[in-house]
């Protein structure tokens, strides 16, 4: 198979060419083998590797063949296993995050912190794995004992999306585990590798055969919809967009199967006259372009009182002159590609609809020359780096407004009192994540009721952690990951009644 990389694994298997399929590596079995999947660096627009893609049903059956007897296993012996796979990613760290950059495109530092916050999550559910807690019931009727049990829900569906190759898989996979859940994880076409790697390590880490398998194919729908209506499938966990979420809670409707969803955003941070700006600036620089925007708790709308926008706006393209765009293994950049062509294409509509309805380019950064090859001939951009972007005088109904961006725009607008701050914040189908920056406490308890949102960083933007309930409410979906709610997603409660 063709192969450009242009980074030195300490432990070269770690990059895998093949799905994982019943404990078997795709090469083992010709069915597994249905044509490749091509993996190219978004950076260089250069090929990394291709991947055997997989057979989804021969992947479910694998699922469903252990599921009985891996609901069997003992707390102990899942939460063991998942220390071990936990201390295996932390000790590949370097690997795992040049992995990640080759096929994601973020900054080394930026995806080095990511393999750590996804091994955080194993850590953490191999502590849930053991405290699983039924309960006993008080009686009403004499000799009768009253008793609820937590069992596994059975096998999983997991789709994971291309921004966080590696934490949003292990998010889904450690509870499902921990509960006691074999699972089918479809990750992102964009981004099989660290999934592949993460699989190659849980293996190591004595992962039965059958407890996890890997599908990577091209066709997410085609995927998707048998992950969704195959019997054998009892819960479907997603992280992506709310289109395809809506689309996946139709297919799963017939079999009426358990869903979490965890879908896009469209975050506000809402900066009062009273905020300590320098703390707001450095929190909205953080939460803005982390992942060159490509977040879904990414800031998405600026909000700042009209008293002191002036103010804020030089303090914010300030601190954005200093971005620095490039290549994500380069150790001065903070600013990688976009994940596709679409993907800039996108974020430059938005950006030009935006100007022609009124909104003032306040700043444009520089972004490195030219892309070759590949790229050239999928687009008529011929580089996949966007430059960071100061856009003022936004209003609401611009698309820039309603949309996520998904990429370094900061998009700046105004208010005028607490009334109209709210009342813009909460002008949107989606309600994941959202920030406030204010001195006020009263301010702060208030906007903290009445935000729509599932998640608030107050005079903050670095909310995600293991152990906080990771969710959102309205379109951006339903289900908590992380956590003590995320294990039970992974649970189901069988009442016993016992005469
Ligand atoms: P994004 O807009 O962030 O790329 P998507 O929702 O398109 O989000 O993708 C997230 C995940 O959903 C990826 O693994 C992708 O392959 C998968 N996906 C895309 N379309 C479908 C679909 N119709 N059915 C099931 N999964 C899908």
């Amino acid at each position: 198979m063709a192969q450009t990389h242009a980074f030195a694994l300490n432990n070269p298997a770690l990059l895998r060419q093949h799905s994982f399929i019943a404990g078997r590596w795709g090469a083992d079995g010709e069915a597994i083998n249905q044509g490749v999947l091509d993996v190219y660096n978004p950076a260089t627009s250069e090929l990394i590797t291709s991947v055997t893609q997989g057979n989804i049903t021969q992947a479910i059956e694998a699922a469903s063949a252990v599921q009985a007897g891996f609901a069997k296993t003992t707390a102990t012996e899942r939460a063991a296993f998942l220390l071990r796979w936990h201390q295996l990613v932390l000790a590949n760290l370097s690997d795992l995050a040049q992995i990640l950059t080759a096929e994601q495109g973020k900054p080394l530092s930026e995806a080095e912190a990511e393999i750590r916050y996804a091994a955080s999550f194993i850590e953490w559910f191999s502590g849930e794995a053991l405290r699983v807690q039924g309960d006993v019931l008080a009686s009403t009727v004499p000799g009768q004992r009253l008793l609820n049990l937590k069992q596994p829900v059975g096998v999983v569906g997991a789709i994971t999306p291309w921004n966080f190759p590696a934490a949003m898989v292990t998010r889904k996979l450690a509870p499902a585990f921990a509960a006691g859940c074999a699972v089918v994880l479809k990750p992102s076409e964009l981004t099989p590798l660290t999934a592949l790697a993460l699989a190659f390590l849980a293996e190591q880490a004595g992962c039965h055969p059958g407890v996890l398998n890997v599908v990577c194919h091209q066709d997410a729908a085609l995927v998707g919809q048998q992950l969704c209506t195959h019997p054998a499938v009892a819960k479907i966990t997603f992280t992506g967009s709310t289109s395809v979420g809506k689309k996946l809670m139709q297919q799963a409707s017939a079999g009426l199967k358990r869903l979490s969803l965890e879908l896009g955003g469209n975050a506000a941070a809402i900066v009062f006259a009273d905020a300590d700006l320098d703390q707001a600036v450095t929190a909205i620089m953080a939460a803005k372009f982390r992942n060159a925007g490509q977040t879904c708790i990414c800031v998405n709308r600026i909000l700042v009182a009209a008293a002191i926008a002036e103010e804020f706006n030089a303090r914010l393209e300030q601190a954005m002159r200093t971005l620095q765009v490039g290549p994500g293994f380069e150790p001065n950049h903070q600013i990688g590609p976009l994940i596709s062509p679409q993907a800039v294409a996108k974020v430059e509509s938005l950006v030009q609809s935006a100007i022609a309805e009124g909104a003032v380019l306040r700043y444009r950064g520089q972004v490195p020359s030219e892309q070759s090859g590949r790229l050239s001939s999928l687009s008529s951009s011929s580089t996949l780096f966007y430059p960071p972007t100061l856009l003022t005088h936004i209003k609401p109904t611009m698309a820039i407004s309603q949309q996520e961006i998904f990429g370094p725009v900061a998009a700046v607008q105004t208010f005028s009192s607490d009334l109209e701050a709210l009342a813009l914040a909460n002008d949107v189908n989606t309600g994941l994540a959202g920030y406030l920056f204010t001195r006020d406490p009263a301010r702060i308890w208030h906007f903290s009721e009445q935000l729509q949102v599932g998640m608030l960083g107050i005079n903050a933007s670095a909310i995600s952690q293991a152990h906080i309930p990771f969710g959102g409410v309205k379109e951006s979906g339903f289900g908590r990951e992380g956590s003590s709610y995320g294990i039970s997603e992974y649970l189901q409660i069988k009442h016993l009644c016992w005469g």
